[in-house]
């Protein structure tokens, strides 16, 4: 008889966290929604999307916001404006679209131009409208366990947990990054007394010490800094859970692109010894699209 020593067991059953597929199975019950909003005669969900300038990375992500609208059956609107366009503008373009009774969701595609600040502009969306879940109204009312838009790439991490089952009570989870969009909203959601979730929280910043220690005691680590395959084999405990949210362009230039796209995750040493994955692309990127549709879904029937 063939005996597996430990390590080789968790080879046999890491199983990767699909989001292509999971988001593929979202998006085809918004489709089967929003058909049937229409065969009641009733509003389709509309999103505007607000780009400002040419950043490569923010032109291909809000062109695959726009065409999932598109392939789901929702209305959309792509507002694009100049690099060098005042904040002034920006809040009249914002304030536009908060009145127009026919947009249900507004995301403002972010990093902004250095000149503007993110926060004013968040800010200034109606938060029936935010979509993404940034403004602070809505931020609050997610700490407090209350009905509202949970930020798009969380939530679409807690939905990819939901899919697979995971039963996350009583996990220990690491979060690295604590950004207001992915790292901080995370650990409020898996923290929460619900399922996925009940789980007990640590997180870490780029001040954190013996980070790699922290993470070698984690039952489930969230990656989100921004460090292309920063979290190493080395910093993994035996079937974990690892959830890489890091999207970096790395030059390559065998690629006709002139560049691959990495996670913060090095999937090569890491994954061997995880229990769930999540490739990238391919993982959370997905999830996130997913997420902003049902919160656009949401946004809509809420209203009319
Ligand atoms: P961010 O605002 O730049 O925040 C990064 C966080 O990581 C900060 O809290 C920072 O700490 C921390 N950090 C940086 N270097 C660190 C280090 N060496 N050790 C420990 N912590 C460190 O980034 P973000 O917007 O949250 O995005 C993070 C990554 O996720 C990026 O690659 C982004 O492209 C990606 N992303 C992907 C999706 C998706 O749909 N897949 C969605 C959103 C973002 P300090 O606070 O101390 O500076």
């Amino acid at each position: 008889m063939i005996e597996l020593k430990q390590q080789e067991l968790y080879l046999c059953a890491m199983q990767i966290l699909d989001g292509q597929l999971v988001s593929a199975a979202v998006k085809s019950e918004l489709t089967i929604k929003v058909a049937q909003l229409v065969a009641e005669g009733k509003k389709v969900p509309h999103l505007a999307a607000v780009l400002v300038g040419n950043n490569g990375a923010s032109e291909t992500y809000v062109g695959s916001k726009v065409k999932t609208c598109q392939d789901i059956g929702y209305k959309s609107t792509l507002i694009r404006l100049p690099e060098d366009i005042s904040e002034f503008k920006l809040l009249n373009t914002i304030q536009d679209l908060n009145s127009d009774p026919d947009v249900d969701g507004i995301l403002v595609q972010l990093p902004l131009p250095k000149s503007i600040s993110d926060e004013i502009v968040i800010n200034a969306i109606d938060p029936t409208k935010d979509v993404d879940g940034f403004h602070p109204s809505n931020a609050g009312k997610m700490v407090q366990g209350l009905s509202t838009f949970l930020p798009a790439t969380p939530h679409g991490i807690m939905l990819l947990l939901e899919h697979y089952r995971i039963d996350t009570k009583g996990m220990y989870a690491v979060i690295i990054g604590r950004s207001n969009i992915v790292g901080r909203p995370m650990s409020i959601l898996l923290s929460n007394n619900s399922n996925p979730g009940n789980c007990t929280v640590t997180i870490c910043h780029s001040h954190t010490r013996n980070l790699a220690e922290i993470c070698r005691n984690a039952d489930i680590i969230v990656a989100a800094l921004g460090r292309a395959e920063f979290v190493k084999g080395d910093m993994v405990k035996e079937g974990a859970i690892v959830i890489d949210v890091g999207i970096t362009r790395v030059s390559d230039a065998s690629k006709k692109r002139g560049y691959i796209l990495k996670g913060d995750v090095e999937f090569s040493t890491v994954s061997p010894k995880c229990s769930f994955i999540t490739p990238v692309p391919g993982g959370v990127g997905p999830m996130t699209i997913a997420a902003l549709m049902k919160n656009t879904y949401k946004a809509c029937v809420d209203k009319n």
